[in-house]
């Protein structure tokens, strides 16, 4: 089982202590062994000697995947640290009048780091920003006077009177400036815009780590369901929307698979496949090409009921392409209407990307683990995959106490068969075998080639005459199954834990036991 499989982040995760911690984040902003010793006061042997162990501890083989690694274990932020505001000196701001103007600036700018407000001042003690000023701790005063003699770089007048204009002009120091009235609301306006900018450039740093978080997440998942419900839960998160699903599209049925839902009820969970009707929604989403809104589902014509029956009122889907080959498709929903953002529309877009190749991935890694469990020729399990679902079974029933039974069969005169009419019509009667044997057993029974032209089947919570019975009717549809050449019957044994074994090896030699006495007893028939 261990093919292919990629070695899985440690659940509690390992431990880096925050001088490894330090050296990592310097490494990651591209410092020598030299450089961060010297940063943090070590020498460059020691640096080298916590970066080996720090990539022992995060199994990687290199700096940088470290770096990464940690990033994905949430030990370093993955931006770098940068504070404008500690490079640059502050611009010394002091305020006359806190009316309705002049508590407009007071509120802007407090919270820009490139400035300092070093007073402000109204004759009214009552003045609307008195009381915002004191709580952010500015110096207060009633005269004007006070505050300007303590330095200030502007001198922001709102009160609109020329009086206290020309005041000021004679009491400000020479270098600082005086601004008023129409000057004073551009600046408002330049600022406001200054933080809109910087508060829309945070969202979409936010937005971008969290995409890159998920590409690191998605590295280290091996299954497909944690894929799509990670997918799933950053989509929903990025989009600000409560529920949505992914499907991943079978090629062999044509259907999409529901591989991860969230925030809907459990019927909506029960339709685990669903057909692409023409002009229905997903048919309508795979044909475009990048992410498609819906305003309100209850409009679209040929309406979803499933999503209506849910309450979804507005959803985003996007189909997940490879080169064109569609391989999913990703929905977000809101139960209000509501208008996605540009934002939110490029980020699915995004996502789609990252989530399409994510799946591509995960499903080879599955498909390459179905193969290494399955038997090439007749497409039942093969031996080593029957031997770890015995193991698991017997652990199951004893854990339980439950019934189980394990049936042996065996192709009799098969030599024969092959020397008569060859290997390959020997193959033939092998395939068939199998088929028969699948379709007769229930879906938690293990029907596996045990070797040559062996068969076992596991048969779960069933006693042993319920077995007997079952291998007996294996046996007569065998009988009547019009091979190509010649009739063929087969022999069986039939073992039941824990009376014939406890052990799940004692149990398969009993089942053995059991096939050799039918053989000795005259075959095509089942001993128990
Ligand atoms: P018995 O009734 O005692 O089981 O007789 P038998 O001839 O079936 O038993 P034996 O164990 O002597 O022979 C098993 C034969 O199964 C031999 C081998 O050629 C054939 N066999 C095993 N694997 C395959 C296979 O993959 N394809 C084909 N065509 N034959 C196979
Ligand atoms: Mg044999
Ligand atoms: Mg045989």
């Amino acid at each position: 089982m261990s093919v292919m499989k990629r070695k899985a982040a440690p659940k509690s995760g390992p431990i880096l202590s925050p001088i490894e911690r330090d050296i990592l984040k310097w490494a990651g902003e591209g410092k020598t062994n030299d450089e961060i010793g010297r940063i943090i006061g070590k020498t460059k042997w020691t640096i080298k000697f916590h970066l080996k162990n720090i990539m022992k501890k995060l199994d990687v083989f290199s700096r940088t995947q470290a770096v990464s690694k940690a990033i994905g274990l949430g030990f370093l932020s993955p931006l770098k640290s940068y504070d404008s505001a500690k490079s640059q000196p502050k611009l010394k701001i002091c305020i006359v009048g806190l009316g309705k103007g002049g508590t407009a600036l007071l509120d802007i700018f407090k919270e820009d780091p490139s400035m300092e407000i070093t007073g402000v001042a109204d004759a009214n003690p009552t003045a609307r920003g008195i009381t915002l000023a004191k709580k952010l701790n500015i110096p207060v005063a009633a005269n004007y006077k006070e505050i300007i003699q303590k330095g200030a770089d502007i001198i922001i007048n709102v009160t609109g009177s020329k009086k206290v204009r020309e005041e000021i002009k004679k009491i400000k120091p020479p270098e600082a400036e005086l601004m008023e009235g129409l000057s004073a609301r551009v600046l408002w306006h330049l600022v406001e815009e200054k933080r809109k900018r910087i508060m829309e450039r945070e969202r979409v740093l936010k937005e971008h780590t969290a995409l890159y978080h998920l590409g690191l997440v998605i590295e280290n998942i091996d299954s497909m369901k944690d894929a799509a419900s990670a997918i799933l839960d950053y989509a929903t998160k990025l989009t600000y929307t409560s529920a949505g699903s992914l499907g991943i599209f079978d090629e062999k049925s044509g259907e999409m698979i529901l591989a991860a839902s969230k925030g809907f009820s459990s019927n909506f969970d029960k339709v685990d496949r669903w057909e692409m009707r023409k002009g229905g929604l997903t048919s309508h989403i795979l044909n475009e090409k990048g992410p498609v809104v819906i305003p309100d589902v209850r409009d679209y014509p040929n309406p979803n009921l499933l999503l209506v029956r849910e309450g979804v009122v507005s959803l985003l889907g996007v189909s997940l392409t490879i080169e064109g080959r569609v391989v999913g498709i990703l929905y977000v929903n809101d139960f209000k209407k509501r208008e996605f953002r540009a934002e939110d529309i490029s980020l699915l877009s995004l996502l789609s990307v990252y989530a399409a190749l994510a799946i591509e991935r995960v499903k080879a890694i599955e498909e390459m683990r179905q193969l290494s469990i399955t038997d090439g020729l007749t497409n039942l399990y093969n031996h080593r995959y029957l031997m770890e679902q015995v193991h698991k079974e017997v652990e199951r029933a004893s854990r339980h106490g439950h019934p189980l039974s394990i049936i042996m069969l065996d192709i009799d005169r098969f030599k024969d068969y092959n020397d008569e009419f060859g290997h390959l019509e020997g193959n033939k009667v092998l395939k068939g075998i199998a088929r028969i044997l699948k379709r007769a057993a229930r879906t938690t029974d293990t029907v596996g080639r045990f070797g040559g032209e062996e068969f076992c089947i596991i048969v779960p919570e069933i006693e042993k005459d319920g077995a007997l019975a079952l291998a007996r009717r294996l046996l007569k549809e065998v009988v009547k199954n019009p091979f190509p050449n010649r009739k063929v019957t087969l022999s069986g044994g039939v073992a039941a834990f824990p009376k014939d074994g406890k052990t799940p090896l004692d149990l398969i030699k009993k089942a053995d036991k059991f096939l050799y006495k039918a053989k000795r007893e005259g075959r095509n028939r089942i001993c128990c």
